[in-house]
């Protein structure tokens, strides 16, 4: 009796850039998909970097759309593969090819083509190659050939994408690819299909821009042999009015919204929801992303961008998160505010004072620069308006008061604000807002008891001296 071999089919996905640009949020919820996928079901995810178009790809497109997959922690298990560093692959492809007569050489001159062109207009016919060459038994002299895919002539083709459902492509609309320019160099639809088979590219997953291309891919998978990958094209994403995403709508780097204070697991849960929804759930940590999201059930119209959701988001997640987790996403954005710190633990402390009032780690370090950095100045205003003879009297017996406590924390701070306030009958925010002003300059902070905590003894008492002295009290 023979032996019955069960073969499991690893799901290997891919993210394909084209370094002609930086990676941005359309690229990275492409690659999330992707990803997500592959980890979803133990598979693989390659990274393909598609560099062919030597003009417009740069090495600077190539670092940034790497640091940002890295910085999303979208990581990638082969690869990168670069394009140029395969054309002795295409080329050794576009020559099987013209052996098995999958492709021919054509030689048609751009004359000849421009006028094959201007008489099908002329007859009111969708220009396109008349496969002329096809057949072609003689090379033509003096004229250098292209290398043209023979695509079937008849019938249709059906891509049964995951999001748009069955896609009926006819072949007579499809003309004969050229895969090969006359110096030789493979064209991108064709290395695009050479990659997808070598790489064994069981789910592609791409931008719905790539749709159109995906017969003719798929007639020249068949021609070499390979089944089809199932392919699942992505909507679009719009800016909130509609329009098509630009710079404006936030169109712009995935490393713009690291720099602005968004944490990558927020903006990827942002992403995730464009187009797939799971019950009314809005909050998805990376690894329920990993555990629910598939690709089934993305909708397969385009979506908005909305920058104030993904705010709120950014709050929610940091929010959320153990505050160990922002400490070194807070210190970078503290430094790039001018700030080094070296303790963890004082960064901990603002995390959890500061977090349910910034929607940014850009804006929590603005916010909490006063901590690092005694203030110069003291806003004018609430100066003139907190800051009275009668209250610069109080502020002394305040800070007698805080000299006497013996355990510098939270409570006992707010206890002896509170019990000098009241032996002076006003309220404690009357105390609380000087206090304020002299410690960080202007009349926001966290809590004040919790505010003079993390600021220290000392530091606290430095400050409201100087306060104290600028403002002419003793
Ligand atoms: N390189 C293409 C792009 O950046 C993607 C091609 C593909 O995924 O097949 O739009």
């Amino acid at each position: 009796m023979g032996s019955v071999k069960l073969q499991i089919m690893t799901i290997r996905t891919r993210f394909a850039p084209s370094p002609t640009g930086f990676l941005h949020i359309g690229g990275l919820r492409t690659a999330l998909f992707s990803w997500a996928y592959a980890r979803r079901h133990g598979g693989v995810f390659v990274l393909r970097v598609e560099d062919t178009d030597l003009e417009r790809s740069s090495s600077e497109a190539i670092a940034q759309i790497l640091d940002g997959l890295s910085w999303a922690g979208l990581s990638h298990d082969e690869g990168p593969y670069f394009q140029t560093q395969r054309f002795d692959r295409y080329k050794e492809v576009i020559e099987a090819m013209l052996a098995t007569g999958h492709a021919y050489r054509c030689y048609c001159t751009k004359g000849e083509l421009d006028q094959m062109r201007a008489q099908q207009t002329a007859q009111g016919q969708k220009p396109r190659y008349d496969g002329r060459c096809r057949d072609l038994k003689e090379v033509r002299l003096g004229v250098t050939s292209v290398v043209r895919f023979k695509n079937p002539l008849d019938g249709a083709v059906v891509v049964d994408d995951v999001v748009h459902g069955k896609v009926v492509f006819q072949n007579v609309e499809l003309d004969d690819l050229i895969i090969a320019r006359s110096d030789g160099t493979p064209t991108y639809n064709f290395c695009v299909v050479v990659d997808d088979m070598d790489m064994k590219i069981t789910h592609v997953i791409r931008g719905d821009d790539h749709l159109n291309n995906t017969p003719r891919q798929m007639n020249m998978l068949l021609a070499l042999g390979c089944k089809a990958p199932v392919y699942a094209h992505l909507p679009m994403i719009l800016g909130s009015d509609g329009a098509k995403l630009s710079k404006r709508h936030g169109a712009v780097s995935v490393l713009h919204y690291r720099d602005e204070g968004y944490l990558p697991e927020a903006l990827l849960n942002y992403l995730v929801r464009l187009g797939w929804s799971h019950g009314d759930q809005e909050i998805f940590s990376l690894d329920e992303i990993v555990e629910l999201f598939d690709i089934a059930d993305v909708n397969k119209s385009a979506s908005a961008f909305d920058g104030d959701k993904l705010a709120w988001l950014n709050q929610q997640h940091m929010i959320r998160a153990p505050a160990a987790q922002l400490v070194a996403p807070l210190r970078w954005h503290l430094a790039r505010a001018g700030i080094t710190v070296g303790s963890d633990s004082i960064l901990e402390q603002i995390i959890l004072v500061q977090r349910e009032r910034a929607k940014t780690l850009k804006e929590m370090a603005a916010n909490s620069v006063f901590f690092f950095k005694a203030p110069t100045a003291y806003d004018e205003k609430a100066v003139n308006k907190h800051v009275t003879s009668e209250i610069l009297k109080s502020l002394a017996d305040l800070a007698a008061a805080l000299g006497r406590l013996p355990d510098w924390s939270a409570v006992p701070i707010h206890d002896c604000i509170s019990s000098c306030a009241a032996a002076r009958d006003i309220t404690l925010g009357k105390l609380a807002q000087p206090v304020r002003l002299a410690v960080c300059g202007g009349s926001v902070s966290p809590p004040i008891d919790a505010t003079l905590a993390i600021l220290g003894r000392e530091e606290t008492f430095v400050r409201l001296r100087r306060a104290q002295e600028h403002w002419g009290g003793t």
